[in-house]
């Protein structure tokens, strides 16, 4: 048993109108493609798939806006019989009532025939927006939405929202609260580093997903964008150094089973940083080869406590390898 059971494959629908931005989200989160190539991508046109081979094996599914999954050349149960969460992109540069209406048919289409199934809607393309003008579109948007929802009697229909562009780090955050919200396993994580968090005097803690980086849990506690922020942008140096040296990382778009890592590969050193960036301390240590603790410490010393915080991030590690059953 290695953690990748199907269980533990996170599927997605992203939906929504054409030139919304559904390849672009796909292409730059799960296919590290730079966000500004995505000028260049073809619109959506047909129903396409795509995986990304990583700790979670996430799907994407993209459902072009024109089609009308309604009718009865669709087999319903096709498109939405194994989905997790369906991501409906918003264009908040453009005009986005029809946009509503077809959102608020694809809310009550899945409240009536898949209620397992979150909506998860992403007011995009933020980045081109003024500070009110966003907030503005933002709170218009899930206002109409959930005045309808009410009207209709969907009060209770699993529906959340976001912000998010993919020039900055909103997309990666975003989709990473969509697919905590699929992890059975999220409780006992981030009980997990509550308790670490206590331990070792850490402010914050996130276990990321290193090829996506994506988090996959973090402690609790409150947290700002900028902690997801500087986190992240640490797992690039992981990214980096360990082409040099380290756990060899199946390439991100591996599609076939031998191309793997073993979970318990030994024969390589995990990497282990501490550093200072700004007025805070910055912790990594990698988990095994897909997943990566960042923590941001809360104290001026921790090199002081180093052996003791190494030892306890043993611990945590060792309780993941079970949770996850990769040993
Ligand atoms: P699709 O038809 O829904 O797949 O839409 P595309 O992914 O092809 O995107 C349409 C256009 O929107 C492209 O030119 C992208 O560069 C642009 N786009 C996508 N996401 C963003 C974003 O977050 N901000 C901005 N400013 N443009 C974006």
């Amino acid at each position: 048993p290695n953690g990748r059971q199907s269980g533990n494959k996170p599927r997605l629908m992203l939906m929504g109108q054409r030139r919304s931005g559904k390849s672009s989200i796909s292409g730059v989160v799960f296919h590290k493609l730079p966000p500004s190539e995505t000028l260049y991508l073809e619109t959506t046109t047909q129903i396409s798939q795509s995986s990304m081979h990583s700790f979670m094996d996430f799907q994407i599914a993209e459902l072009p806006g024109h089609i009308d999954f309604f009718s009865p050349d669709f087999d319903q149960a096709d498109i939405f019989g194994n989905i997790g969460a369906v991501i409906w992109i918003i264009d908040a540069q453009d005009q986005y009532l029809d946009a509503l209406t077809q959102l608020l048919n694809t809310i009550t289409y899945l409240a009536q025939e898949w209620p397992n199934i979150n909506v998860e809607v992403f007011v995009h393309k933020v980045d081109g927006l003024s500070e009110d003008f966003k907030n503005d579109t933002f709170r218009d948007i899930r206002q109409r939405i959930q005045d309808e929802l009410s009207d209709l009697g969907y009060d209770n229909a699993p529906v959340s929202f976001h912000q998010t562009s993919i020039y900055d780090h909103s997309i990666f955050e975003a989709i990473s609260k969509v697919i905590q919200k699929l992890l059975p396993q999220l409780p006992t994580l981030e009980s997990l580093l509550n308790s670490l968090c206590s331990s070792c005097r850490i402010q914050k803690a996130y276990l990321f997903d290193i090829l996506s980086k994506i988090y996959i849990a973090s402690d609790t506690s409150p947290q700002d964008t900028t902690s997801y922020e500087v986190c992240s942008d640490l797992i690039d140096v992981v990214v980096d150094v360990g082409e040099i040296y380290g756990w060899a990382r199946p390439p991100v778009d591996g599609k076939t089973g031998d191309q793997r890592t073993e979970f318990n590969n030994h024969a390589c050193e995990s990497m282990v940083t501490m550093e200072k960036k700004g007025h805070k301390y910055l912790y990594l240590r990698e988990m095994n080869s897909y997943l990566a603790l960042v923590c941001i410490m809360s104290d001026d010393n921790p090199m002081e406590r180093k052996v003791l915080i190494d030892y306890n991030v043993g611990v945590f590690q060792e309780a993941l390898s079970k949770v996850f059953q990769w040993k």
